[in-house]
């Protein structure tokens, strides 16, 4: 590792400990074993998501993610990009599908066995959990087929995933955030980090996988050598550890982007001070039991069709029925007699959306309540076994390509044959809109041959 040493005192800017260079040289040994295509694998080039929240759904693939060769580094990329990134998502799908192929059966019928021996605690068999099933889905480690229920997946894979968002405290020079990017980069590849980093003047965001120690390293140590004002210790990151080999995401990418998430309008419009409330899992479940309250799913369309929150007699779930976060200015405007004097909460898949979304609520004079801090992937955490108010899976934009309480039940269906299905792997978009759909396997299969090779039409929810 002693070759490791320059690189590392450059980046940490001060002589690296023993300890240090050995989780960096480790994190470095380790991802080429990553690379290896896992069962489930093959290319993985698809998947490249927006971080946790902000995905957006249906977007041209142009950008250069998805098929682009590895970029080793960041490059800036104009603002379109972050978007696009999310489109690459069809390689993910290609991912997918080769994924779902592989280990599990069909999420419904095959179901999880026995549930997971929980050897651990609740916490870290929250995140544990949560992946199982996607675990099951994108095939074990390097193994067998059957592994899917079995062990707590918190120590069986070599891959830490970890997602996070970060609003600066307050916003940032184009020349900072290019620096930023720059020294991000460096960190991601001095760390073995891969996966997406999109860096604005407002923040972070993030969808990133190493080993356990690279990921901590990088978030916990380099991070706040680029940027200590916004890395202060406060920021929430989610990390899921144990996961296969093939989830590590194979790129690394980091750039600068207008808005963490893409609203389509100027921060100003919508300052993060007027977000509502933080409220914890804990808390959002007790809020969801109001039935005179609302509570708004700022997701897209294609990820609420395989999961989201139903309390029973409680709250009333409005969807605004998405395709990309740019189209819910609108929808606030055209409902704002369903908002206006009620209480209303707010939650999305891990919280970055609902930060700027219900600050917008506030900027059109109404009053939001609360927003699910963390999202739904905490809440998950908090509720791993019957999943609280929420039914089915939840969509994510990382390789585990949805996660549910254990035993989550599978809410979706195949567009074209209306068979309960939840996985988004087929690359499908609707022939009408582009967004994405569900399509189950057979009927991937049933034009014959290779993947995406359905024939028929297809058409999403909102379309049909
Ligand atoms: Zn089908
Ligand atoms: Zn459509």
């Amino acid at each position: 590792m002693g070759a490791d040493g320059p690189a590392l005192a450059a980046l940490l800017g001060r002589a690296p400990t023993v300890a240090e260079l050995a989780a960096y040289g480790a994190t470095r040994a380790a991802r080429p074993a990553t690379r290896g295509p896992a069962p489930g694998e093959k290319k993985e080039r698809k998947r490249e998501r927006p971080s946790s929240g902000e995905g957006r759904p249906a977007r041209k693939r142009a950008a250069s993610g998805g098929t682009a060769p590895p970029a080793p580094q960041a490059a800036a990329v104009p603002d379109e990009e972050s978007e696009s990134s999310e489109s690459s998502d069809s390689d993910s799908d290609s991912a997918r599908k080769r994924a779902a192929a592989a280990p599990r059966a069909a999420s419904g019928s095959p179901a999880p066995p026995p549930p997971p021996p929980p050897a651990v605690p609740d916490e870290e068999s929250e995140s544990s959990d949560s992946d199982s099933d996607s675990d099951s889905e994108s095939s074990a480690p390097g193994a067998p087929p059957t592994a899917p229920t079995a062990p707590a997946p918190a120590a069986v894979g070599p891959t830490t995933l970890v997602l996070f968002y970060a609003y600066r405290p307050s916003e940032a020079s184009a020349q900072e955030t290019t620096r930023a990017v720059a020294a991000c980069a460096r960190a991601m590849a001095a760390h073995g980090v891969t996966g997406r980093l999109r860096v604005a003047g407002e923040g972070y965001n993030a969808t990133l996988t190493a080993t356990r120690a690279g990921a901590r390293a990088f978030c916990e140590r380099a991070l706040p050598l680029i940027d200590a004002a916004t890395f202060d210790g406060t920021v929430d990151f989610k990390y899921v550890d144990g996961l296969p080999a093939g989830h590590a995401l194979p790129r690394a990418k980091c750039w600068a982007v207008r808005e963490i998430v893409t609203y389509g309008f100027p921060a100003a419009r919508a300052p993060l001070g007027g977000g509502a409330a933080h409220l914890d899992p804990r808390a959002f479940h007790e809020a969801l039991r109001d039935p005179e309250s609302v509570v708004i799913d700022v997701r897209n369309a294609n990820e609420t069709t395989i999961g989201r929150f139903a309390p029973e007699g409680g709250a009333r779930v409005l969807d605004p029925g998405m395709r990309r976060s740019t189209d819910f200015p609108a929808w606030v405007r055209k409902h704002r007699s369903e908002l206006a004097g009620r209480r209303v909460l707010m939650y999305c898949t891990g919280g970055v959306r609902c930060e700027r979304a219900s600050a917008f609520l506030r900027a059109e004079g109404l009053a939001p309540a609360g927003q699910l801090a963390g999202g739904v992937h905490r809440y998950l955490e908090a509720f791993p076994d019957a999943g609280g108010h929420w039914v089915g899976k939840n969509y994510v934009f990382d390789r585990r390509f949805s996660h549910g309480a254990r035993g989550a039940a599978t809410i979706g269906a195949c567009r074209a044959c209306a068979e309960p299905w939840d996985r988004f792997q087929a690359g499908a978009k609707c022939d009408a809109c582009g967004m994405e759909v569900l399509l189950c396997r057979t009927c991937q299969r049933s034009g014959g041959g290779n993947k995406k090779k359905y024939k028929g039409p297809l058409r999403c929810h909102l379309c049909a």
